[in-house]
């Protein structure tokens, strides 16, 4: 008798810097049982064999940031069973769509030597503008534990239990300091979404916000609070980060970004005008 056919996975990146995919890599204890339960059939970070699908799941790394992006994550999306976005880049737009409140021939200039060479999008957005996604994973980069458990999901078919709560909770649970009552350190913790294990309380600084914010986040209690000691556009410019462009941010990032123009600039565009 055949043994059954193993889901086909593909593990693909747009724009983005590869951490997400070594989070798989990681697993090192977990890598050969994958290998026995799902047929890796993409993933170009690691193996020389390449399939163009079709794919049982589909891992997608980074956000859509060129035109060939944007076209080729709707091919993507039409050869997968279930498309996965992975890491801040892919469900938030990542550090990069910091360029989405920036005059893009200006930045271009000032980045490249040849600019007129760069064939980039004005913006840098998550796959979930492009496509419909079937599930997400936070982080910069993301948890390896929530990934083996989105995979063990899919493969005994039953729903992902990924956790829902502040990053204050693991933080409370690991018996953390505070950095922020404690030290008066700013931190994100209270409306970001846990998964890195409460990594920067640890060593004594404010969380970043790198698993985005968490469902229902009080984004403008905690400004609120954090503008007590500092102005507002240092507050404003916590959230302008790894995920400043994720809904709940982005009115924080828009504001700091805008803060961080030259005068002349911030007036045309409170003019309505472009530039
Ligand atoms: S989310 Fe972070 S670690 Fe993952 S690809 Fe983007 S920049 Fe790299
Ligand atoms: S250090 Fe940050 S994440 Fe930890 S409990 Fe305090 S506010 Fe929350």
């Amino acid at each position: 008798m055949d043994a059954p056919r193993l889901p086909r996975i593909g593990v693909v990146k747009l724009a983005s810097c590869d951490g997400c995919q070594l989070t798989l890599l990681d697993l090192e204890d977990e890598l050969l049982a994958i290998g026995e339960r799902f047929e890796l059939v993409e993933f170009p970070e690691a193996s020389s064999r390449r399939s163009t699908g079709p794919y049982d799941i589909l891992l997608v790394e980074g956000s859509v940031s060129t035109p060939e992006q944007a076209e080729h994550i709707v091919e993507l999306r039409a050869r997968a069973k279930r498309l996965v976005t992975i890491g801040a880049c892919a469900t938030a737009g990542g550090i990069q769509a910091l360029r989405n409140w920036a005059d893009e021939p200006t930045w271009r200039a000032s980045v490249y030597p040849s600019p007129d060479d760069v064939r980039s999008l004005a913006t840098a957005t998550p796959v979930s503008e492009h496509v419909a996604v079937d599930a997400e994973l936070p982080g910069c980069p993301i948890d390896g534990r929530q990934l083996l458990e989105l995979l063990t999901a899919f493969r005994v078919g039953r729903r992902p239990q990924l956790p829902d709560e502040a990053v204050c909770m693991e933080c409370k649970r690991l018996g953390r300091v505070c950095v922020l009552v404690a030290e008066g350190t700013p931190c994100l913790g209270p409306v970001t979404q846990t998964g890195c294990g409460a990594l920067c309380p640890g060593y004594a600084r404010g969380c970043y916000a790198c698993f985005g914010p968490k469902q229902a986040p009080n984004v403008d209690g905690l400004s609120r609070w954090l503008a007590i000691e500092r102005s507002t556009p240092e507050v404003d410019r916590l959230f302008a980060g790894f995920t400043g462009y994720a809904p709940a941010f982005r009115d924080s990032t828009e504001r700091a970004v805008a803060a961080m123009q030259p005068p002349a600039r911030r007036r045309r565009r409170s003019n309505g005008e472009a530039g």
